[in-house]
């Protein structure tokens, strides 16, 4: 009989819905249906467990270029040596992974003093600036269910990137003090393009690109009682637009502003984050405002959390000096290593750095030592020396991942990963205890 499997998690977006519902094959190899769960999740679910075409063995590359099965003891041996060798080896990724995983790569890479950093360094690491600058006055999605009477997505398209973000925690939920639903809230979009999250807005500012600090700056003004002061029209808004919405701002019951790319990846970067988190503060003059980076991996909180506990830092860590860690992103961040080519050695986990780094950067990369370890085929495992395949966290492996709030889960494992198949943590612990031995016998190639 199919056993149908509540509560599991879906390690895709930093939504991290938990309410998932699979249905799995009796033999507990295949997922055969999956309910409560956006398409681009479905598709994760679709990927796990015992499939045909999935790959089963590491893979290293060969003089001729080709690729050739090896045993996982030949690929943790390769990984151990290579970290070794390398002067300066970076490891990356993280964003699709459990925090298990997280920490096991922490103990590689503080044994092998080199850099460790996370997918943020490309994505929220301006936020990441922009808080220790100002502060994070934030909250848990559960507030925003319950409470919030005015959502604003600044620089966000949550209809594609977040499917499930309105309908369970923003907009639609009837919540505590918000059983009015969509009804009760009024929606604010701050976008230079009209995208299909301004459709269901009540209030679309079509910002010029690269422009939003300047619109933070009006809409200051306007909270600091200098609405007199600003031009005519700000950033492409009209100053009756800002009068009107800010007004809309000041009497919210409780405001929830969550913020994307649109400011994270435009001109200013960290400076539109932390205006907007000034920005903020100021509403709070006149009720609740609350502010929220909508983070993008399930798990790209995680390695934030873990590592601060053991670092005391969440990205771009200095290991080198093997024992004091140092962050100073622009210096120790990821790209910033691969275009001063600093780096001799490189490990991709949990990502797609082939895909998602400017080609530049994976040209520097590729000149050392590349390996990928990742459950499917992508674009870093095409250009690698060698690619571990591994679970896919949330399908074929469980564990603790931190949703967007920081909040953290306990996410399922539903179906069994081919034989032998290693879970990150496992193939990393592995290549750890190889690095041991390595060193115990004075390894020095
Ligand atoms: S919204 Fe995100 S976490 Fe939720 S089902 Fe879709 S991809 Fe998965």
């Amino acid at each position: 009989m199919p056993k149908v499997i509540k509560n599991v998690g879906c390690p895709y977006c930093g939504c991290s819905c938990d309410d998932v519902e699979v249905t799995v094959s009796d033999d507990g190899k295949h997922v055969l249906e999956v309910k409560n769960v956006c398409a681009i999740g479905t598709e994760i679910f679709m990927h796990g467990g015992d499939r045909e075409g999935r790959i089963r063995l590491p893979r290293m590359r060969q003089e001729d270029g080709t690729f050739k099965d090896v045993s996982f003891e030949e690929a943790t041996d390769f990984m151990a040596k290579t970290l070794l060798k390398a002067k300066k080896p970076l490891m990356y990724g993280f964003g699709s992974t459990n925090c298990e995983g997280q920490a096991a790569a922490a103990r590689v890479m503080e044994r092998a003093g080199g850099m460790l950093d996370n997918c943020a360094s490309i994505c929220h690491g301006s936020s990441f600036l922009a808080i220790f600058d100002n502060g994070y006055p934030s909250c848990t999605l559960g507030e925003v269910k319950n409470r919030a009477d005015v959502i604003v997505y600044w620089g966000s398209n949550p209809a594609h990137a977040h499917p499930r973000h309105m309908s369970r925690y923003s907009i639609f939920p009837r919540g505590y003090f918000s059983g009015k639903g969509h009804k009760g809230k009024t929606v604010i979009v701050v976008d230079p393009r009209f995208t299909d999250t301004a459709r269901v807005a009540d209030h679309v500012l079509q910002v010029r690109q690269g422009h939003d600090y300047d619109l933070f700056c009006a809409f200051r003004m306007v909270l600091h009682g200098h609405a007199d002061d600003i031009p005519d029209v700000v950033a492409n808004i009209p100053k009756e637009k800002i009068l009107e919405v800010a007004e809309i701002l000041k009497n919210a019951r409780f405001v929830n502003i969550f913020f994307g790319m649109g400011l994270c990846h435009s001109d200013g970067r960290n400076h539109n984050i932390d205006i907007a988190i000034s920005m903020t503060r100021d509403i709070n003059q006149f009720t609740k405002c609350t502010i929220m980076a909508m983070r993008g991996h399930y798990n790209i909180a995680g390695p934030g959390q873990v590592w601060s506990w053991v670092f005391g830092f969440p990205y771009c860590l200095d290991l080198t000096k093997k024992n004091m860690a140092h962050m100073n992103p622009g210096e120790t961040s990821s790209v910033d290593l691969a275009m001063r080519d600093e780096v001799d050695a490189f490990v991709n986990i949990g990502t797609d750095a082939g895909a998602h780094f400017p080609i530049p950067a994976v040209q520097h990369l590729k000149k050392h030592p590349f390996i990928t370890i990742d459950p499917s085929v992508n674009m870093a495992s095409e250009i690698s020396d060698l690619h571990v395949p591994v679970k896919i966290c949330g399908v074929d492996d469980g564990g603790i991942v931190y949703r967007m709030d920081n909040v953290p889960i306990q996410f399922r494992q539903v179906v069994n990963a081919p034989d032998g198949v290693p879970s990150d943590e496992e193939f990393l612990d592995g290549v750890y205890e190889r690095m041991v031995e390595l060193e115990g016998e004075k390894f020095d190639e």
